[in-house]
């Protein structure tokens, strides 16, 4: 970003929003705390409206900004817990991010939420890779996405998932700020344990998270395939983290002592669904503490490695991880006919786009 540009506000905690207030303002930082509220809990920003002098608004306004992503469409879908509903958003520079409001039953609701545009994990199942990684979101874009949800779309948010475009801890400085500004209690004041990080494997990520004193946080990880070989092939990032260097950071990432760790498995038949992966499932989890098994069903997207599991193939594997002593929740697919569902996040063409825009730079 510009060093000129006025700051995001939902980009800072109170504390950084007061001492930048302070330190640019000569008057009118006083107000930072009404002009923060009004950021967080209502997404608006309107120095006018606490009968500042004009021009200590003014001052406000050239130090300071609410640049909330334009709501470009919404799809959404009704499932058997409630209605599923995808945003794609279109952030300041163009580029568009998406994320997903998840119905999870009784009224409770996720926002599977975007850390970045693009990826560059380059997981074969999923079609956010085949547009590579185009850039980081920064923290106030990561808020941003909460703060349209429910403010401008009115959707009922409670938890978030960092599970949208992107690996998350791909980008752990913006997400580390992010969820750091939810959960101040003098804004958002959303309870880390209402939030989740997903990761598909970052060990480095992994042992930043333990430094980073977020104890109360969730952390689940995509594994998917069970041994070395197929997870090679499946998630590339295996082949710098392999199975035994990513159970050792699991087993010793230990925030609290009630931590469980979401271990997250997506079906997909003839590549990681037979009696030999769950009992390889069931050794991978044997020394961490304490987890659950979320078996979520494969959704094919746009060039499918295969078919969408049967709900009997489903229920059988879940049999035999529970025949080894886990515990497992079925994840009923959501949002899979709007390109919601997990894995379906993503515009493929928008690295083309990114092509052709490097290719006009260097030719004018
Ligand atoms: S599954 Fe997640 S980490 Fe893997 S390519 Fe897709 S967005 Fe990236």
């Amino acid at each position: 970003m510009d060093a000129t540009e006025p700051t995001p506000i939902h980009g800072l905690t109170w504390k950084q929003l007061q001492a930048e207030a302070k330190a640019r303002l000569t008057k009118g930082h006083g107000r930072a705390r009404e002009l923060y509220r009004q950021v967080t809990e209502e997404a608006r920003f309107e120095p006018e409206a606490l009968k500042l002098a004009d021009r200590w608004a003014e001052g406000w306004r050239e130090h300071f900004a609410l640049p909330l992503p334009e709501v470009v469409r919404t799809i959404s879908e009704e499932g058997e817990t409630g209605t599923t509903a995808k945003a794609v958003l279109k952030l300041h520079d163009g580029w568009e991010v998406e994320c997903v409001l998840i119905p999870m039953g009784r009224g409770r609701t996720t926002l599977c939420v975007s850390s970045q545009v693009g990826c560059k994990m380059g997981c074969t199942f999923c079609e956010t890779a085949k547009m590579g990684l185009i850039r980081h979101l920064r923290a106030d874009e990561i808020v941003a996405q909460i703060l349209v949800a429910k403010h401008v779309l009115g959707w009922p948010v409670r938890n978030v998932v960092f599970m949208g475009m992107g690996e998350a801890l791909d980008n752990a400085d913006a997400l580390f700020q992010a969820i750091r500004v939810l959960n101040d209690p003098a804004g958002m004041a959303m309870g880390q344990e209402r939030m989740t990080i997903c990761t598909v494997g970052r060990v480095d990520g992994i042992e930043r998270l333990a430094r980073e004193g977020l104890k109360r946080i969730n952390l689940s990880v995509s594994l998917n395939a069970p041994n070395d070989a197929a997870r090679d092939r499946l998630m590339p990032v295996n082949r710098k983290y392999p199975l035994a260097e990513l159970q050792a950071a699991l087993a010793a990432y230990r925030p609290r002592r009630n931590f469980t760790l979401g271990v997250n498995v997506c079906l997909m038949p003839g590549l990681n669904d037979s009696r030999e992966d769950a009992a390889a499932i069931a050794a991978f989890c044997d020394p961490i503490a304490r987890v659950l098994v979320n078996v979520i069903p494969y959704n094919p997207g746009s060039d499918p490695l295969t078919r969408a599991p049967s709900d009997d193939e489903i229920d059988q594997f879940i049999g035999w991880l529970r025949d080894e002593g886990l515990p497992v929740r079925k994840r009923i697919t959501k949002g899979r006919s709007v390109m919601a569902a997990c894995g379906q996040l993503g515009n493929p063409e928008a690295r083309d786009e990114l092509r052709e825009k490097k290719r006009l730079r260097t030719l004018s």
